[in-house]
């Protein structure tokens, strides 16, 4: 009769310190706050592309097919090939793929241009001086979870915010002062 071993606990040691887990708590203090609509992709390109099949077996041919690419902020998320541009049309627009939109480079995220679809680095950094609902209704600053102030920075085609919006606009922004280190630091 076969022998069926006793099962052993599994102890997974976290070699981590108390002062790493003050910094990773720290950095996940968000501050950004999005703009509303920009959730998502920005592009969605579905492109025929070729491909050189070889094989030893079959032999060699150039083969076609459609490329569906989906972007965020000029880099590409998620992409897929298909045979057939029926194939690839269906796929893209199923909804559920923007329920499953990856996590991205938050870093480099935070360091664009928060208008939506613009892929500018950023110039000018603002602190929100009220925030308000997607409906436009003030929310109350004791009400809002830890009462962090939020940010957001913009390109420089991107920093007049108009008058219309109640959050997103020049009155309810307050300049601060700030230098794109994350853009420095590629140059080196
Ligand atoms: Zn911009």
């Amino acid at each position: 009769m076969e022998k069926i071993s006793e099962a052993v606990p599994i102890v997974i040691k976290l070699d981590i310190n108390q002062q790493e887990i003050n910094e990773l708590l720290e950095k996940s203090i968000e501050t950004s706050k999005y703009l509303y609509g920009d959730k998502g992709y920005d592009k969605i390109e579905i492109i025929q592309e070729a491909r050189h099949k070889l094989s030893e077996f079959s032999g060699d041919e150039w083969r076609t097919g459609w490329s569906v690419k989906m972007y965020h902020k000029g880099e590409v998320e998620n992409k897929k090939f298909f045979n057939r541009m029926n194939d690839a049309l269906l796929w893209a627009q199923n909804p559920n793929l923007f329920d499953d939109f990856p996590s991205f480079n938050l870093e480099k995220r935070d360091n664009m241009c928060f208008q939506p679809s613009c892929n500018n680095i950023a110039i000018i950094e603002y602190e929100l001086i009220n925030e308000y609902s997607d409906l436009g209704l003030l929310l109350d600053k004791s009400d809002l979870f830890g009462n962090d102030k939020k940010f957001r920075r913009f390109c420089k085609f991107h920093s007049d915010r108009g008058d219309y919006s109640r959050e997103d606009c020049n009155k309810n922004y307050k300049e601060v002062p700030y230098e794109n280190t994350y853009f420095n630091d590629q140059k080196e």
